[in-house]
């Protein structure tokens, strides 16, 4: 095996990161927090239009603590989308709340707004209401915001977006997650900037990030020794890692432009076979194909998804199904499900491809080759 592995989604510096941490190391503020945490947030908000922003741990500590300032506990529901990253998942769990899952439409692949309207109207008529709604934005598109706002407004269900996947994605123009009670983003090592690992709560509710910001330090109260009337949690985001987290945001536009054109050359190089589809462009927004992800056929194009994923891993280059929906995992065994139809045909069908920005006009020839000749063996 001497071709080099061609991964999913690896990490790409810009090249200004070594320099921000060396000026927060030449600081001293190797701790906690400190200015490149400030900054980082101060430009996040810059960049998202979000009004105020909190630097975490993940993604998942960023929707747990979303989820505890919602108030949600033991013996409440709260609605996910189904086709989904477990990390969208168990923050509720933890709050001791139960997952209720939602199916995508196939238009979007995100949580279907009707179903979401028939399972509220639902929970209405048995005397319910979930505490919060969660959907996903998947593979750097956003759900349908407005809708989903518009079907929780009447009962009162605030709604916090998964945006993990989603970071320099547009809805109606806005930035994915505009809009939301609250919105989620994370930095780890396979999206699309990466601090090596952290994540973003971000909200236009200044109370919700303040007192997020203070959960993620232990809450400490005001006083000069260390006084507790709360739990919290440690989550904060270490000053070195925001220094990454800035040089990254820097090249946030062009790496949405080359995930984009990566998408575009397969489409065109790929999209003649019979029996492969790509995921849709919804025409609300502007998704930034954080992945490629494509539909196999295999009555059409002679091979299913399985035998695909395994030529490519023949020629070291890294392909993944979808994300499996929440409903199909063993740990949420007999957890509600609302559909489900939909999410388990995309993940029988789908395929992720690789797609790191760094990725050369060879590497995306040679990612091609193998899956045209899978289609030409049969
Ligand atoms: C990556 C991801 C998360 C979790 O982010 P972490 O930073 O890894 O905790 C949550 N939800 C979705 C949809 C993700 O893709």
């Amino acid at each position: 095996m001497n071709k080099p592995r061609l991964f999913l989604s690896p990490p790409h510096i810009s090249g200004e990161e070594q320099q921000l941490v060396q000026e927060a190391f030449a600081s001293n503020y190797i701790a906690p927090v400190g200015p490149m945490v400030d900054a980082f947030e101060q430009e996040f908000t810059e960049y998202t239009g979000l009004s105020h922003a909190v630097a975490v741990a993940s993604g998942t500590a960023a929707l747990h603590l979303a989820l505890r300032h919602l108030g949600v506990g033991a013996g409440d529901e709260v609605f996910l989308s189904t086709l989904t990253f477990i990390g969208s998942a168990t923050p509720a769990v933890y709050q001791g709340a139960t997952p209720v899952f939602i199916d995508s439409d196939r238009q979007t692949w995100n949580m279907d707004p009707d179903l979401l309207a028939e399972e509220l109207a639902g929970c209405k008529r048995r005397g319910r209401r979930p505490k919060a709604v969660v959907p996903t934005d998947l593979y750097g598109q956003s759900c349908d915001l407005d809708r989903i706002l518009a079907v929780c407004a009447p009962y009162g269900v605030p709604a916090v977006t998964d945006s993990a996947e989603a970071l320099g994605a547009r809805y109606k123009g806005r930035h994915a997650g505009k809009g939301a009670r609250a919105a989620v983003f994370s930095f780890n090592g396979n999206k699309i900037i990466t601090t090596s690992g952290g994540g973003m709560l971000a909200s236009d509710d200044r109370e919700l990030v303040e007192n997020a910001r203070f959960l993620s330090q232990q809450a400490r109260d005001p006083a000069p020794h260390y006084e507790h009337s709360e739990i919290g949690y440690n989550y904060r985001m270490s000053n070195i890692l925001a220094a990454i987290g800035r040089g990254q945001l820097r090249v946030l536009d062009e790496r949405v432009e080359q995930k984009r054109r990566i998408f575009a050359f397969y489409r065109e190089a790929l999209g003649d076979l019979p029996g492969i589809a790509f995921m849709p462009e919804a025409p609300y927004g502007v998704c930034t194909r954080w992945l490629t992800v494509i539909l196999i056929t295999p009555e059409a194009f002679g091979a299913d998804r399985e035998a695909v994923r395994l030529a490519l891993e023949a020629e070291n280059i890294e392909s993944r199904p979808l994300w499996k929906p929440m409903h199909l995992q063993p740990v949420f065994r007999g957890c509600r499900t609302v559909g489900g139809g939909v999410s388990e045909s995309l993940f029988q069908a789908g395929l992720c491809l690789p797609s790191g920005t760094a990725m050369t006009g060879a590497d995306l020839a040679r990612v091609v080759e193998v899956i045209r000749n899978v289609h030409s063996r049969v």
